[in-house]
């Protein structure tokens, strides 16, 4: 368990200063100007050290990202794009950063664009989220005002500038290169890559795009050292992480803590539990909405990162888990998921614009129970067609949760259709 002196966010919940003055008061801003001058190598090598992998929920390694962007210029700008476009249902965390410690992200901000030789860096923020805007808005003010960022940023030598521009609201424009594209100004539809951004990104120029948190947790990585970092965790699955609780724990919440504890732990100390006590728990979905479900068979051991859920056929994702005790109607709530994805799809590829339509119809009779069994193997068959078919991750997104309710729940969904046929459904169809 993570002890209190050992989180970087210090105000996540809002219950101190948030402006410059409260975050130096805090150890943040402290000796940035020394961190610039032990240079671009020694930051990458001690990000690569430190073992961060990605927050926003793919997990790539965050200093190897880095090292892809050129070392020298060959003339075009280079640009470190943060994405705060966070839409992934059940996540909020990266909210809780912008809204409250906003200048552990300005900061990192500066370090990481001066490691990959960038004089300018945006934050895409999520349409809705306004106060976020304002909160970080202001800090930006602020931290120009005082020098931080700027022209020669903390007396570094170092220009840097910093822009903030809201999104319109849009789930793909949270996927990078969709990102990429509404931040030039056009409808945020992904592109193909290869190219990745470090090679061709905004107005086709060298890029990395990278996570709120993931941009925030430097500074403090850096000040306390590679080896403070990955002493948390286990190996490939190292650091602090701020994860979330939802669904039907006692207490909700959003928190920072140590990687690899037992699922069982995170639920007990951070959410208070499950409504009714452990046996009561059903299922979890463990990191967003494209991360498959997993049963409480498989949780009584299930180690909370990267490495556990992706051997166990689920994904971490963003560490922001949606809880379900028994009285949760799984079916329904894939279905509901499969609603989602069919709406966020862009349209731009064929699997994926049809493949979506075609889940979301054949689950709206699933939950239902107006299907044959044997369209259960159907559905499987078209989430396949879907998989790894698609121009962006969206497509297996939409596929996995499906997968995984099949996978883990199909008893339930022909328990469903028999009921149907002999007329003992009623409760269970959907709305
Ligand atoms: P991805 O695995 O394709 O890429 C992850 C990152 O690694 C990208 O920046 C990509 O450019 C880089 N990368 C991957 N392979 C590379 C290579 N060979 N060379 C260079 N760079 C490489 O995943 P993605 O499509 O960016 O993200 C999918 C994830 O996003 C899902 O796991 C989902 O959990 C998460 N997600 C999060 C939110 C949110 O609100 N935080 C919303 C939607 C989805
Ligand atoms: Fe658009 Fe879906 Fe294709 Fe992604 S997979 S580009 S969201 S149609």
């Amino acid at each position: 368990m993570l002890k209190d002196e050992d989180r970087i966010f210090t105000n996540l919940y809002g219950m101190h200063d948030r402006t410059l003055q409260g975050a130096k008061k805090r150890g943040h801003w402290d000796g940035t100007a020394g961190i610039l001058g032990k240079g671009r190598d020694w930051i990458i090598d001690e990000m690569k050290a430190s073992g961060l992998r990605g927050r926003g929920g793919a997990g790539f390694p965050t200093g190897l990202k880095w090292s892809f962007m050129p070392k020298e210029s060959d003339g075009r700008p280079a640009y470190l794009v943060i994405n705060a476009d966070e839409s992934e249902p059940a996540t909020c965390k990266d909210r809780e950063i912008m809204r409250h410690d906003p200048h552990t992200l300005i900061e990192g901000a500066l370090i990481a664009s001066f490691a990959m030789g960038a004089h300018t860096s945006y934050i895409y923020i999520r349409g809705e989220y306004i106060r976020e805007r304002e909160a970080l808005q202001a800090a930006i003010d602020e931290a120009y005002d005082a020098g931080m960022i700027g022209k020669n940023a903390c007396g570094s030598g170092w220009d840097f500038d910093l822009y903030l521009h809201h999104g319109a609201g849009a789930y793909i424009c949270g996927e990078e290169t969709s990102l990429l594209e509404s931040l030039e100004g056009k409808k945020g539809m992904p592109r193909m890559k290869p190219p990745f951004p470090a090679g061709a990104g905004l107005y086709g120029c060298p890029t990395t795009v990278n996570n709120v948190e993931s941009i925030a947790v430097v500074p403090t990585i850096l000040r306390r050292g590679a080896s403070w970092f990955s002493g948390f965790g286990r190996k490939n699955n190292s650091g602090t992480k701020l994860m979330g609780l939802t669904g039907h724990v006692n207490t909700p919440s959003v928190f920072e803590e140590e990687m690899s504890l037992s699922v069982r732990e995170i639920i007990e100390k951070h959410g208070g539990g499950i409504r009714g006590g452990w046996d009561n728990l059903k299922a979890i979905i463990p990191g967003g909405a494209s991360c498959p479900i997993l049963p409480k068979d498989k949780l009584e051991d299930a180690i909370f990162d990267f490495d556990w859920m992706r051997e166990n056929k689920s994904s971490f994702g963003t560490g922001c888990m949606i809880v379900m005790d028994q009285n949760t109607d799984v079916v329904k709530a894939v279905w509901r998921l499969s609603k989602f994805f069919k709406h966020e799809s862009c349209g731009q590829c064929t699997p994926c614009r049809e493949g979506t339509g075609w889940m979301m119809r054949v689950m709206d009779r699933l939950v239902r129970g107006e299907a044959e069994v044997e369209e259960i193997d159907m559905l499987l068959d078209v989430t396949k067609q879907v998989e790894g078919h698609t121009i962006c991750a969206l497509g297996d997104a939409a596929a996995w949760p499906i997968q995984g309710l099949i996978r883990h729940f199909r008893e339930e969904i022909e328990d469903r259709i028999k009921a149907k046929k002999t007329g003992r459904m009623g409760a269970m169809a959907a709305e």
